[in-house]
């Protein structure tokens, strides 16, 4: 990992399309989106802590003026892209999927006590008030941004925010640019598919849900990577699973490749976790207690997991 790293940048990737993307894009640490028009504006996620979202907001109202938001769009579930849900103003609809708002309210804090090292500040959780099952298009004045439920993947309640006539697409944590991806919430199976989902909007402009923005021909290396990795764990996890051997047994076992040069190695375990799960024929996006989970990433990481401030 770096030992320096930069600040947030907001990056407009088309006419009136931003990313903002914070470095190292490691735990906690994520990227978030903002869409302009002349009838307002949307926001893609929030982040981590309540310093993280204040610093987000306020880079928010530079570009787009102190207007509430007209929507709030979450990718998935997890903290650190919902935390700062509850300091949009009331008035401002987070929209996600309905797993999505089942899972914030499931899942509480436990992202903040799992992934300790910053200071949270004020956290409150605020799940989506507005959700939907399949796909949902939100039109901002003449701009189009079409919400296409993928998961489960890397969570249960994963959407792409695709805005066409842009060729952007906001992708989440289908896409970790630099980190292995993550699946104990989701589904290995599911990921494979929502990848080529991906794949299939030909998109010009791709922002991951960690890690820098990826262009052109950048995007079809990030999306092969994932799919190599998840091959990758299918094949670790099935060798181990057929062996009677735990998911952290086989993990210390697997030579990782490459794939242990990129960030959140740990993750192996986690997602070998999940690949056992649908080996053992559960259905996919079954629960699977974070904890027990979470202390192999730890042991694989040879301590504590901990995130930047
Ligand atoms: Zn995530």
């Amino acid at each position: 990992m770096a030992t320096t790293v930069g600040p947030p940048e907001l990056l407009e990737v088309a006419t009136g399309v931003w990313a903002y993307v914070q470095p190292d894009g490691s735990w906690m640490i994520n990227n978030t989106g903002l869409v302009t028009a002349d009838a307002g504006f949307l926001m893609v996620d929030t982040t981590s802590t309540e310093a993280r979202n204040r610093a987000l907001l306020a880079r928010v109202a530079e570009v787009a003026g102190t207007a509430a938001p007209r929507a709030l769009v979450n990718t998935h579930h997890h903290g650190d892209h919902t935390y700062g849900n509850w300091l949009l103003p009331a008035a401002t609809p987070v929209i996600g999927h309905v797993h999505c708002r089942e899972d914030v309210l499931a899942a509480g804090l436990i992202a903040a006590q799992l992934f300790a090292g910053p200071d949270y500040g004020q956290l409150e959780i605020r799940p989506p008030d507005v959700t939907f099952s399949h796909r949902l298009t939100l039109h901002l004045g003449s701009r189009q941004v079409e919400l296409i439920h993928v998961g489960p993947a890397h969570t249960r309640s994963d959407v792409l925010a695709w805005l066409p006539d842009d060729g952007v697409v906001f992708a989440g944590d289908l896409a970790f640019n630099g980190g292995q991806p993550f699946l104990l919430e989701g589904s290995l199976a599911g990921f494979l598919r929502a990848l080529a989902a991906v794949r299939a909007l030909e998109a010009d402009v791709l922002v991951p849900g960690h890690g820098p923005v990826c262009r052109g021909s950048e995007i079809a290396r990030v999306l092969d990577d994932m799919t190599a990795y998840a091959e990758f764990v299918a094949e670790v996890a099935a060798a181990g699973h057929r062996s009677g051997r735990p998911p952290l047994a086989a993990a210390q076992a697997a030579d990782p490749g490459r794939f242990g040069d990129w960030q959140e190695a740990e993750r192996l375990v986690g997602n070998l976790h999940r690949a056992y799960s649908e080996l053992d024929g559960e259905p996919l996006g079954t629960r699977i207690p974070l904890p027990p989970a979470v202390a192999d990433m730890t042991t694989m990481n040879g301590g504590p997991i901990t995130c930047l401030a």
